[in-house]
């Protein structure tokens, strides 16, 4: 089954626990069987009343069965007096008990320990390959969906290990010694069983082709549910505001129907399935029960024999019975796994080349030659020339859907350009490793994204080392100190979620003391279009200007100051850079960029000037 051949990896490190558990399985199929062999001669001893009796027959049948058993071992069993013979029957049932009790608890905790560990290094290899995936992958995928996988399918693929990997290793150990006593007592009649048995377990077969289908349909609507909450409780307050509660709701609910008719498909299939399999048992003990009778009428066999393969018998069905619930979890987990390992195998499409080597520290210059992209296929950017030289600043410039953003994504290397190339220092950035590129660049974009923990923990984000004092003072630099004491526990206050607790000039001055923390050589700055209060505004440029200090800045810009202090604009329009050149050569030749500082920059004319910190 290709679901136990994708979990072998995972399964293996576990070896010696599933060997410990495999050995515990053994132990129960034997004390099982033994049950069955007791129970014949158990029987007659509450019947017979005559204790002599019921030890000779289960001696003889000791010697008829157990021929391996030592003779004066048997001989002594019958030679026990008639204390010891009441004994027997009931010290044996309860010392049966006691060791099948410890092997159930030893592959119980066992099997445990083995899908728990499953679990754990499945999710974390998903959670790895997430964080590996570019930007693409993810503008393919709901994020729902995405954390669906990482939580509930790796639950239904442990829950697949432990209730369904297991029973298949441990019953069919149980039938087969059950079949075992079955051939010791009568030959033929086993053979009868073993051909009978396996015709009970075919249909098995066919359900867990159907369940595995309807599952996974199943899980991937789960996804859809997760999906749905997941963006209405992201944005709530949107949802709120715009009153659109009811849609939301009818979003959940289509979602959650979708669901609900495949589950009860699924409880369908299972439905039909255990009267077909007790239908199927049914014909078979009906026929066992039919040929038991001729043979201990014909053979004037012992009725303790047929009362012990009878119940041997009918003590398979249970095994059998489990075998088929197995396949509802490993159904389910086959395919949770297929959801799982589509994140797993998915090849992250910007990776370290084999022979990528570490990037230099940029002294010199980038450099975007003829560059041009497309996300999948629709061309955004077009013979992109750009020349960025240390300490200078370009600012990138044109209306929304101009490329701005496409092109400062380029850097990073968050996606590869189609065609052309762009250079580091002369080194092209597919060919150095991905951690040296992104060490040497800090990005600053619009919308900062804190995590939920303290002020400090944030600034020192990816800087561990840094010293508390070390983070005040970026804090200081980027004028965010004199708002973090305020704070109810200062730097230790937690922020919230995505820093709600915070302004979004608050938030942005965080993120620029990260950055200044982070002292990379290279800086792309994303300027808030939003409108910031005055106050905010005019603390938030402190802090860019302060960042920006000995750094080469690539700078998607919105404000007046940033393109007048730029060392070159490019001016781009749908794609292209149409224009490029100082501001006042730029408003010289009265073309696009005339046009945009008209609409947009004008109104930031004579700007406060502010002096740039220490
Ligand atoms: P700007 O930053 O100048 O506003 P962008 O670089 O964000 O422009 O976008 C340029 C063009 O690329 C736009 O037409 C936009 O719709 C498109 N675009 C941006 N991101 C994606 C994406 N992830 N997938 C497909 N198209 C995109």
């Amino acid at each position: 089954m290709n679901f136990l051949k994708r979990l072998m990896p995972y399964l293996k490190p576990q070896g010696g626990t599933l060997a410990l558990a495999y050995a515990c399985m053994v132990v129960l199929g034997i004390t099982t069987a033994f049950y069955a062999f007791l129970a014949g001669p158990a029987l007659k001893f509450v019947f017979a009343g005559n204790i002599t009796d019921v030890l000779r027959s289960s001696t003889g049948e000791l010697r008829s069965v157990w021929t391996w058993l030592p003779n004066d071992w048997v001989g002594s069993i019958e030679n026990l007096d008639r204390t010891w013979a009441l004994l027997t029957m009931p010290v044996l049932i309860v010392i049966t008990a006691i060791i099948k009790g410890f092997a159930q608890t030893g592959q119980f905790s066992m099997l445990g320990r083995v899908s728990q560990c499953v679990l754990r290094r499945m999710r974390a290899d998903t959670f790895d390959a997430l964080l590996r995936q570019s930007p693409s992958f993810y503008s393919k995928r709901a994020h729902g969906d995405l954390l669906s996988r990482l939580t509930h399918d790796a639950n239904l693929v442990e829950q697949a290990v432990f209730y369904g990997c297991a029973p298949l290793l441990r019953e069919p150990l149980v039938v087969v010694f059950l079949l075992i006593f079955c051939f010791l007592t009568d030959s033929t009649l086993a053979l009868v069983t073993f051909v009978t048995v396996p015709l009970a377990v075919l249909p098995l077969a066919r359900f867990a082709r159907w369940l595995k289908r309807v599952s996974r349909r199943g899980q991937d609507y789960q996804g859809a549910i997760n999906t749905t909450s997941y963006e209405a409780l992201a944005g709530v307050q949107v949802v709120q505001a715009f009153g659109t509660e009811a849609n939301e709701r009818d979003k959940l609910d289509r979602a959650a129907d979708r669901y609900y008719r495949q589950m009860l498909k699924s409880y369908f299939i299972r439905a039909v399935r255990t009267p077909t399999m007790e239908i199927m048992g049914a014909l078979a003990l009906a026929g066992l029960l039919g040929l038991l009778g001729y043979w201990v009428q014909t053979k004037n066999a012992d009725p303790a024999h047929f009362i012990s393969f009878f119940v041997a018998v009918v003590m398979m069905y249970d095994p059998l019975k489990k075998l088929g619930n197995v396949t509802d979890y490993l159904a389910n987990g086959a395919a949770a796994s297929d959801r799982i390992f589509e994140v797993i195998d998915h090849k992250p499409d910007i990776i370290d080349q084999p022979n990528a080597i570490a990037l230099p520290p940029f002294t010199d210059r980038v450099e975007f030659k003829n560059v041009t992209f497309a996300y999948n296929s629709t061309p955004v950017l077009e013979g992109i020339d750009l020349e960025l030289r240390t300490g200078n600043v370009v600012a990138l410039v044109g209306s929304s859907g101009a490329g701005k953003t496409t092109v400062a994504n380029l850097l990073p290397r968050f996606y590869d350009v189609t065609q052309g190339s762009l250079t580091i220092d002369g080194h092209d950035i597919r060919e150095v490793t991905l951690a040296s590129l992104r060490k040497q660049i800090s990005v600053v974009s619009q919308d900062t994204f804190l995590f939920n923990t303290s002020v400090a923990e944030n600034i020192a984000y990816g800087q561990p080392d840094a010293t508390a004092e070390r983070v005040r003072e970026v804090a200081r630099a980027a004028y965010a100190e004199e708002f973090i004491r305020a704070l109810p526990k200062g730097y230790d206050t937690e922020i919230g979620e995505r820093g709600v607790m915070l302004s979004g000039g608050q938030r942005q001055r965080l993120a620029i003391a990260r950055a200044l923390l982070r002292d990379t050589p290279l800086l792309i700055l994303d300027e808030a279009m939003s409108a910031l209060d005055i106050e905010s505004e005019r603390f938030v440029q402190r802090a860019i200007d302060a960042l920006m200090v000995g750094r080469t800045s690539l700078v998607i810009a919105h404000r007046l100051t940033t393109i007048r202090r730029a060392n070159t604009i490019a001016v781009l329009q749908g794609g292209r850079i149409v224009e490029r050149g100082r501001h006042d050569e730029l408003l010289a030749l009265n073309g696009e960029y005339a046009r945009l500082y008209a609409m947009q920059f004008q109104q930031d004319e004579k700007p406060e000037t502010l002096p740039v910190p220490e």
